[in-house]
């Protein structure tokens, strides 16, 4: 079909493309499910979407409403292209750690943004995650979509991107691979494909090493929009609701370096242009595969479009700074994994 009534009507059946020179000396089919060929350039275009229909149908949000979200940026513009579209209000609470190119993109659709803190669990108290739910309580008949606990995320993935992916290979893939922000797109994804497959599909969640999903201390990592924080002074996490771990077979720990070195190499070796976490994924995917057989299909889940990160993972200035071109060690480098 190539005629929509909405943009939003576009959202979806994304492509899945095999990925040929990064792959060298591994015998598997390796693809990469590229997100960024929705309209609003990532996975959460699904999420959005899902998030405020179902929150219609509820009534939770009526006409001309007013929806408030803490996001790292791709759910807001998810929910901003969903907002412009449909005349709502949107108020985006996000970090000052999300790059330059999606707060600039977030108010090109119209859309307010808040600033919240970088790097503290959501339970403290300038957390967007916290500065979200205050908005949302101040503003009259505001809905916070609340991506990280809300099922309607993981049922878009379960619903759509799952089956995608199943069609797509034609009941062949073996493994799936994907990071976990919200754990949205990995338990519905996931969830769905192993299922479907009666359980052969091996669901591989790929995480930065310091994340505490994968056993990580919880401490800062620089590949953002996935992973998990754990504050210092807390002992236990609270992980999302949108995350099931029964899914997840096993969790690949990926260091940044290995993350944004993989993300140069899918622009300057494969003409693939992502984002930091697609390298997470992809990274985690082409380690999985090494060891698999020629009759394996690895799925890698691209989140995001490297055109919102053209200032940090495809600058020079920005991998250079952060120890990543030379062989000294940024701030943040955490590689230990090989
Ligand atoms: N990568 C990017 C760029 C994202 O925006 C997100 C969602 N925040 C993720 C990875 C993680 O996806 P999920 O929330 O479905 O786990």
């Amino acid at each position: 079909m190539t005629r929509y009534g909405s943009v939003l009507d576009t959202i979806g059946r994304t492509p899945l493309i095999r990925l040929r020179r990064v792959t060298e000396g591994i015998d598997a089919e390796v693809y990469l499910k590229a997100e960024q060929f929705n309209p609003g350039t990532s996975v959460k275009d699904r999420t959005a979407l899902w998030l405020v229909d179902d929150a219609v149908r509820s009534g939770a949000l009526g006409p001309g409403g007013t929806i408030v979200e803490a996001t790292s940026g791709n759910t807001g513009i998810g929910l901003a292209q969903v907002a412009a579209a449909r005349g709502y209000r949107l108020v985006a609470v996000i970090s000052d750690r999300i790059s330059v190119e999606k707060r600039l993109t977030l108010l090109a659709y119209g859309a307010e943004v808040v600033f919240g803190t970088a790097g503290v669990p959501r339970e403290d108290p300038t957390s967007v995650h916290s500065t979200a739910v205050r908005l949302a309580a101040e503003i009259p008949g505001a809905w916070r979509a609340d991506q990280y606990d809300n099922p309607a995320n993981p049922r878009a993935h379960r619903e759509r991107t799952g089956p995608e992916i199943w069609d797509d290979t034609e009941g062949r893939v073996t493994h799936f691979v994907a990071g976990i922000g919200t754990g949205g797109t990995i338990t519905g994804a996931g969830g769905y494909l192993r299922e479907v497959s009666g359980g052969t599909v091996t669901v591989i969640g790929a995480d930065p090493v310091s994340s505490s999903y994968g056993g990580g201390d919880g401490s800062p990592f620089l590949v953002e929009a996935s992973g998990h924080y754990r504050h210092p002074d807390t002992a236990e996490d609270v992980w999302p609701l949108s995350y099931d771990t029964g899914v997840v077979d096993r969790i690949e720990r990926i260091g940044d370096r290995q993350s944004v070195l993989t993300v140069r190499d899918l622009a300057r070796r494969e003409g693939i242009l992502v984002g930091g976490s697609t390298g997470l994924a992809v990274a985690a995917a082409l380690r999985v595969a090494r060891d698999l057989p020629r009759d394996a299909v690895v799925v890698a889940l691209g989140p995001d479009s490297g055109r919102a990160y053209l200032s940090k993972y495809h600058s020079d200035d920005w991998l250079r700074t952060n120890g990543f071109l030379e062989d000294g060690t940024g701030p943040l480098v955490c590689d230990a994994a090989p």
